[in-house]
C-alpha cells in the first residue's frame, strides 16, 4: 500500500495560505489527520520514517491547541516529512535496495507551501492588490508585503462592548448583533440616506446612515448584522447614527464588535477597504514573518512572538494583547537601533588610531585670555573634557549639549585652535549658510583679537603671530562661485587652510583634506548619522565633536547617540535674562505690533517668524514674502524691514543678516530658517506666528534668538486656532525656561521619532516606541549590550536573522538622509 501524500500536501498548502486558522478542511485538520494517518502508518516500513511519523504526532496532532507560530512550524515539519516519504516511495518504486550509507539526501526542492522570500515581494503579489491600488499604498511608503504588515494602525476604536438592544446607553461606543427587519432609502437633510430597523430578542432600534443610500439594498430583511458605534437620543428613542456595520456573524468581524484598527489613508483608499485588505494580509502572511529575536531574549523579556505581535497590532484580541504587541514591536525598534549604534561605536573605536594632540599650546592660553568674557565654569569643564580626549590616541567621539546661548561655539573654537597648533586641519560644519557665515565672522572676530589679520576677502583670513605658522581660516558654502570654490578646495587639499567653516558643502565630493584632525558638527540634530560619518571620513580617524542645543534626556541620548560620549554645558553666561514669554490670543495681535513699535522706538530690534504653512521651502518663501509686504505696508510703514527665507541666494541672506546685525534694519521678517543659532544681541523681541505648529524645542530655539544682549527680551506667540496638543505646548513654553525640561515635555508630547525628525536624523524609524517607554528603552539597551558582548558580529547561526534585521532597518534609515 502506498501512502496517499498528495491530498495532505494540498490541504497543508491551503491551510498555510489561509493563515493557519484551521479552515483548510471541513471538520478541522485534527479529524482529517486522524483518518489519514491511520491509513498511512500501515504503508510505512522505513524505521526512520516511522519514528519521524510518530514524533510529528500525525495521528493526533492536537492542531487546534497550537499557536499560529507553532502551527506554521509543525506544518513545515510535516511537509519535510512528506518530502522524505515521497523520496522513499520513489526509491521503492525503482526497486533499488536502500543502501544504508549514501542515501540520497532529501530533494533540494523547497517545500512548496512556504515561500519566505515573497514577504519582501511587491504588494502586487497579494491577491486583490492591483497596480493602481499599489500606487496608492506606495504613496504611504508601503512597497512590499512586509511593509504592509508593518503598516500599523495609528489607533483602534474600541467596539468590543457587546450589548443587547435593551442595554444600549446613549453616547457610548457599543456593539450589537441584530436582525434587519427592514431597510429603506430615505431623505435626511436633503441627502439620500439609509434607514433601517433592526432588532434582537430584547427590542428594536432605529439605525440611520447619512449619505449612504446604497446600503438600503444590501440590508435584506432577516439578515444578521453587527453594528458598532455611538447611540444618540432622537425624540426620546435610541438611534444608531452612521455606525460601522457588517453582515453575518460566523466570520470574524473586521469593522465591528472588536478593537477595530484605524489606518492612515491617502486619497483613493477607504477605511473599510484597507481594513478588509489588511485583515486578509495579516491572516495570510503574518505567520510567514520569521522571528529574528533570539528565543532566549524573547523569553527573558517576556515578549510576544513576532508574527503574533504583528497580527495583534492590527487586530488585537483585547487591550492586553494590543499592548503586548506594541511592547514587542517597540522593543524590536529600540533593540535593533541599539545594536546598530553599538556596532558603529565599535567600528569607530577599532578603526585606525586617531591623532593625539598636544593640548599644551601657548596659543590656547593666549586665546582664552583674550576673550572679551570669562569662560563659565561649565565651559571650562567641558573644554577640559575635550582637551583630555584630544590628547588620546583614540579619536574623540563626543556629543556636547548646551542650552541655547550657553557658549558652545567658543569652546569648539578653542578645540579647533588646538588642532591647528598641532598642524592638523579642523572643520566646522553647520546646517545653514547663514549660520556658517555667522560662525565664520564670530570666529574671525575672536581670532583677530590675538592674531594679526593679514589676508582677507570675506571668505578667507590669515592670522600671524599666534601659531608658529600663519593660521588660515576659510568659509566654504555651496553658494559661492566656482572659481573661489575650486581655489578653496585646492588650498584645503594642500593643507594650506587650517580651519574651514561650512555647510554640507564640506562633505561633498571634491573636498579633500590634507590632514583633517578635528571635525565639529554644530546643531547636530539637523544632520543625519550618515552626514556625520561622511565628515568623519574626510580624514583618517579625526576627532569628532558634535554639538546640540536640543537637550536630550540621558537615556535617550545613550540610545540614539550611544556611539558618543556626553558633555553638557549646564550653565549660562552671567547676566542672561529670563525671556518673558507670552501666548497671545488672536485678538491681541495689534497690541503685539504696538509692543514691537515701542521696543523699536527705544532702539531695539525684532524678529517676526512667519506662519508655518508647509514643509516646503518654496511655499514658505511665498508666505514670507506676502507677510513681509503686509507688515511693511500696513503695519510698520515707517520702520525698516528685512526679509529672510530659505529660497534667497546666500549673498542676499548674508546681506540681510548683516544689515540686521549692524542695526540698519528694525525688524527681520523670516521663515523658520532663523531657528538655528543666529546671534543678534540688540534684538529683544520675537513674534512667532502660528506658534502652535512648532515643537517645543523649536520654539525654544526661536526664543533663544533674543535675550542675547543685556536688555530684557520678550517672546510673543500667536496661534490662530490651536489644537489640543498645540495648546499644551504653548502653555508649557510660556511657563518653562529650562531647555532640558522642555525637551522632556516635548518628547512626551511627540515621541522620539518626531522629536528628532527621524527623517533627518538618518536613524531607523521609531513608530511603535514611545518616550514614556524609558523602562523598555533600558531593557532594549541592556539586552543589546549583553548580546554584543558575546557575539558582536552576530555571527552565530542563531543570530543570522537578527543580523539581517539590523542591516535592514539601518539601511532604511540611512537611505533617507
Ligand atoms: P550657543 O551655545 O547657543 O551656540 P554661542 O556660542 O552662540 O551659544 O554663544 C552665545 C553668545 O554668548 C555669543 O555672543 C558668545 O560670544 C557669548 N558668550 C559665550 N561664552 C560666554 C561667556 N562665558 N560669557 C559671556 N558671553 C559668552
Ligand atoms: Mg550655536
Amino acid at each position: 500500500m502506498v501512502m496517499n501524500i498528495e491530498p495532505l500536501r494540498k490541504i497543508l498548502e491551503l491551510e498555510c495560505k489561509k493563515g493557519y486558522v484551521d479552515s483548510a478542511v471541513i471538520g478541522g485538520l485534527d479529524r482529517f489527520l486522524g483518518n489519514w494517518a491511520g491509513q498511512a502508518i500501515e504503508s510505512i516500513t522505513d524505521p526512520q520514517l516511522l519514528s519521524r511519523f510518530h514524533k510529528l504526532h500525525l495521528i493526533n496532532p492536537n492542531y487546534t491547541s497550537l499557536t499560529k507560530q507553532q502551527r506554521k512550524e509543525w506544518i513545515n515539519n510535516v511537509v519535510h516529512f512528506l518530502d522524505g516519504a515521497e523520496l522513499a516511495e520513489e526509491e521503492k518504486g525503482e526497486v533499488k535496495p536502500t543502501p544504508l550509507v549514501g542515501r540520497r539526501s532529501p530533494k533540494p526542492k523547497q517545500p512548496s507551501v512556504i515561500a519566505e522570500q515573497s514577504i519582501d515581494s511587491p504588494i502586487t503579489v497579494i491577491r486583490g492588490i492591483s497596480s493602481s491600488l499599489a500606487t496608492k499604498f506606495n504613496r504611504l511608503g508601503v512597497k512590499t508585503v512586509r511593509d504592509l504588515l508593518y503598516f500599523f494602525p495609528h489607533r483602534h476604536l474600541d467596539y468590543s462592548q457587546r450589548k443587547s438592544i435593551s442595554q444600549l446607553i446613549e453616547g457610548e461606543e457599543q456593539t450589537i448583533i441584530a436582525n434587519v427587519w427592514q431597510a429603506q432609502e430615505i431623505m435626511l437633510g436633503g441627502r439620500r440616506s439609509t434607514e433601517a430597523i433592526v432588532g434582537d430578542e430584547t427590542g428594536n432600534v432605529r439605525v440611520v446612515w447619512f449619505n449612504q443610500p446604497y446600503l438600503a439594498k444590501k440590508l435584506a430583511t432577516n439578515t444578521r448584522i453587527i453594528l458598532s458605534g455611538k447611540v444618540s437620543l432622537f425624540k426620546g428613542r435610541h438611534v444608531f447614527e452612521s455606525p460601522e456595520w457588517e453582515l453575518g456573524e460566523d466570520k470574524e468581524p473586521i469593522h465591528t464588535g472588536r478593537l477595530v484598527p484605524l489606518y492612515h489613508l491617502t486619497q483613493g483608499l477607504h477605511p473599510r477597504q484597507v481594513r478588509k485588505l489588511l485583515k486578509e494580509v495579516v491572516d495570510q502572511w503574518a505567520w510567514q514573518v520569521e522571528d529574528f529575536l533570539p528565543l532566549e531574549i524573547r523569553g527573558r523579556c517576556n515578549l510576544l512572538e513576532l508574527p503574533e505581535a504583528i497580527s495583534q497590532a492590527h487586530y488585537p484580541e483585547d487591550e492586553v494583547l494590543k499592548d503586548r504587541a506594541r511592547v514587542r514591536l517597540a522593543f524590536d525598534e529600540l533593540f535593533l537601533l541599539q545594536l546598530g549604534v553599538l556596532s558603529k561605536k565599535r567600528d569607530w573605536q577599532e578603526s585606525q588610531p586617531g591623532s593625539p594632540f598636544s593640548a599644551k599650546t601657548p596659543a590656547l592660553d593666549t586665546f582664552i585670555k583674550s576673550l572679551p568674557f570669562e569662560l563659565t565654569a561649565a565651559q571650562q569643564r567641558v573644554l577640559n573634557e575635550l582637551l583630555a580626549d584630544l590628547q588620546k590616541p583614540r579619536p574623540m567621539s563626543r556629543l556636547l549639549q548646551g542650552e541655547v546661548g550657553s557658549g558652545k561655539t567658543v569652546v569648539a573654537t578653542a578645540a579647533l585652535l588646538v588642532a591647528a597648533a598641532n598642524s592638523y586641519q579642523g572643520a566646522f560644519m553647520v546646517p545653514t549658510e547663514i549660520l556658517a557665515e555667522q560662525h565664520f565672522s564670530a570666529i574671525c572676530e575672536l581670532l583677530s583679537r590675538v592674531g594679526h589679520q593679514e589676508e582677507g576677502e570675506g571668505y578667507l583670513y590669515t592670522y600671524s603671530g599666534l601659531l608658529s605658522h600663519p593660521l588660515t581660516v576659510a568659509l566654504l558654502i555651496g553658494d559661492i562661485n566656482q572659481v573661489r570654490k575650486q581655489e578653496l578646495q585646492k588650498r584645503i587639499a594642500d593643507g594650506d587652510i587650517d580651519i574651514v567653516i561650512g555647510t554640507h558643502a564640506l562633505i561633498q565630493k571634491g573636498v579633500e583634506f590634507s590632514r583633517l584632525g578635528l571635525a565639529v558638527v554644530d546643531e547636530q540634530h539637523r544632520f543625519g548619522v550618515t552626514q556625520r560619518s561622511a565628515l568623519r571620513q574626510k580624514g583618517a580617524s579625526p576627532h569628532v565633536l558634535v554639538m546640540t542645543a536640543t537637550p536630550i534626556p540621558r537615556t535617550l541620548a545613550l540610545t540614539l547617540y550611544g556611539d558618543l560620549d556626553l558633555s553638557v554645558i549646564d550653565q549660562l553666561p552671567p547676566g542672561r535674562q529670563v525671556i518673558k514669554t507670552k501666548w497671545l490670543k488672536p485678538g491681541q495681535r495689534d497690541s503685539a505690533y504696538a509692543f514691537i513699535h515701542r521696543q523699536v522706538a527705544s532702539g531695539r530690534q525684532a524678529f517676526v517668524i512667519c506662519p508655518l504653512i508647509e514643509e516646503s521651502e518654496a511655499i514658505q518663501a511665498k508666505a514670507a514674502i506676502a507677510e513681509y509686504e503686509r507688515l511693511a505696508e500696513e503695519v510698520f510703514p515707517e520702520l525698516r524691514l528685512g526679509l529672510l527665507h530659505g529660497r534667497m541666494p546666500a549673498v542676499e541672506k548674508d546681506k540681510i543678516m548683516r544689515r540686521f546685525r549692524s542695526g540698519e534694519l528694525d525688524i527681520l521678517v523670516s521663515t523658520p530658517v532663523v531657528e538655528v543659532g543666529i546671534d543678534v544681541p540688540n534684538a529683544t523681541v520675537m513674534l512667532v506666528e502660528s506658534a502652535d505648529r512648532f515643537g517645543l524645542s523649536q520654539l525654544h530655539q526661536f526664543r533663544g534668538r533674543v535675550g542675547r544682549g543685556q536688555e530684557q527680551s520678550y517672546c510673543m506667540l500667536l496661534a490662530q486656532n490651536p489644537s489640543e496638543i498645540g495648546r499644551q505646548r504653548l502653555d508649557i513654553i510660556e511657563k518653562v525656561q529650562d531647555g532640558f525640561e522642555l525637551a522632556e515635555e516635548d518628547l512626551s508630547l511627540r515621541g522620539p521619532g518626531e522629536f528628532f525628525g527621524t527623517r533627518q536624523s538618518g536613524l531607523p524609524d521609531l513608530r511603535m516606541a514611545k518616550l514614556s517607554d524609558v523602562g523598555l528603552l533600558e531593557l532594549a539597551r541592556s539586552e543589546a549590550i549583553k548580546l554584543f558582548q558575546t557575539d558582536p558580529d552576530l555571527a552565530a547561526p542563531e543570530h543570522q536573522l537578527l543580523a539581517k534585521a539590523v542591516i535592514k532597518v539601518w539601511q532604511r534609515g540611512g537611505e533617507l538622509s
